[in-house]
């Protein structure tokens, strides 16, 4: 039997979010329009976007198609008149929204220096981008912190909080945030919906208009199923499954003898570890996991399916690769057990092929 561990790449569909799809096909209606159908549909797309904001606290809600979209229209749209200023460990999906930007450096834990942002932030303003929780470690930020630092030096904070929704408490006020993304697949969801949460009154500017959807923010008819399942993932993605998740976690970490633990030190996300076997390359090892049923990825996995070296953990300053085990909500309860066997017997294997090699 395989075992899936690798939700930071995209969790499983949630059975309210697969529900919530299958009735929004079967909805005729363009929210935009003025009938019965249309208003049925534009009830749908309310009701998602309340789910979002029941989850996630007060915000203007605006649906994109991922949490790479949501990104890049906060980064693009807010950006105006203001230098960018981006985490060292961000996900590519900002690092390409923001070409040019300065890199802020974290500690060797993964966690942001607080002292280079607050010499970074001297100057004219700045818009500060920042994952609430890194997506090959787990490691989480301290928001608070760097909140605090951006208001007194006038500039606007976005938080990226892919990885961090569902899985801690994320809200524009627990980060002290200016605009925060979320994306559907990461929380349970369908893929094709996420959404750029923003401080009400802030100007933005559209990457993509038409015809005024979203209230000007996104042009585009809304993709009404994705949206309603992200809304329903939303609702679903109970806080309660963190410490679940995270007794399996550890249990992982005692049991794979001999692997060093990225980020080990920091506050982490409570289903993530980034395992490091030291002289063995991440690749190899996600190959021989795979062939005992464990699917688990390497730190950086590009769109091509190659793996190259982690920029996360070159920011940490960690030379060698990391195999990430990241659970889904539906982890089973003997996970852990099954990881650690197929990673021990793996762990053994690679030792005696080294062994036969210097011989
Ligand atoms: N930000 C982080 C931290 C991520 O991990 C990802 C996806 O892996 C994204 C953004 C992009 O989200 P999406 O896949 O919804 O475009």
């Amino acid at each position: 039997m395989t075992l899936y561990l690798d939700a930071n790449a995209s969790e499983p569909l949630r059975p309210a979010a697969r529900s919530a799809v299958l009735a929004a096909l079967d909805l005729p209606g363009n929210p935009s329009s003025v009938h019965t159908a249309g208003r049925s549909a534009r009830r749908l797309l309310d009701r998602a976007r309340d789910q979002v904001v029941a989850r996630f606290g007060p915000a203007e809600v605006v649906f994109t198609a991922g949490g790479t979209e949501a990104n890049a229209l906060a980064i693009r749209g807010l950006a105006a008149g203001r230098r960018v200023l981006v985490g060292a460990t961000e996900h590519p999906a900002v690092l390409a929204a923001a070409p040019g930007a300065t890199l802020l450096p974290v500690l060797p834990d993964g966690t942001l220096d607080l002292d280079a942002l607050a010499g970074a932030l001297h100057g004219p303003p700045a818009l500060v981008c920042l994952m609430a929780a890194n997506n090959e470690t787990g490691v989480i930020h301290p928001l608070p912190d760097a909140s605090t630092l951006c208001r007194w030096h006038g500039a606007l904070l976005h938080v990226d909080a892919v990885q961090a929704a569902g899985r801690m408490p994320v809200s524009l006020e627990a980060f002290g945030a200016d605009s925060l993304a979320i994306s559907g697949h990461k929380l349970g969801g369908p893929k094709g919906a996420g959404a750029l949460m923003l401080r009400p009154g802030l100007d933005l500017v559209p990457l993509v208009t038409g015809g005024g959807q979203e209230r000007g923010r996104r042009g585009g008819t809304e993709p009404l199923p994705a949206i309603a399942g992200l809304g329903a993932a939303a609702e679903a993605a109970d806080p309660a499954e963190a410490t679940r998740l995270s007794v399996l976690r550890d249990a992982i970490e005692a049991g794979c003898h001999g692997a060093e633990v990225a980020g080990a030190g920091a506050p982490r996300l409570p289903n993530t570890t980034s395992l490091i076997l030291p002289g063995h390359a991440a690749e190899t090892q996600v190959i021989a996991l795979d062939l005992a049923g464990m699917q688990v990825s390497a730190g950086a996995a590009c769109s091509s399916g190659k793996v190259g070296r982690s920029h996360v953990l070159a920011a940490m300053g960690l030379a060698e690769g990391a195999i990430r085990v990241s659970l889904p909500w539906d982890a089973p309860p003997d996970a852990a057990e099954r990881f650690v066997q197929a990673w021990s017997a793996m762990r053994d294997r690679l030792s005696r092929r080294v062994l036969a090699g210097a011989r």
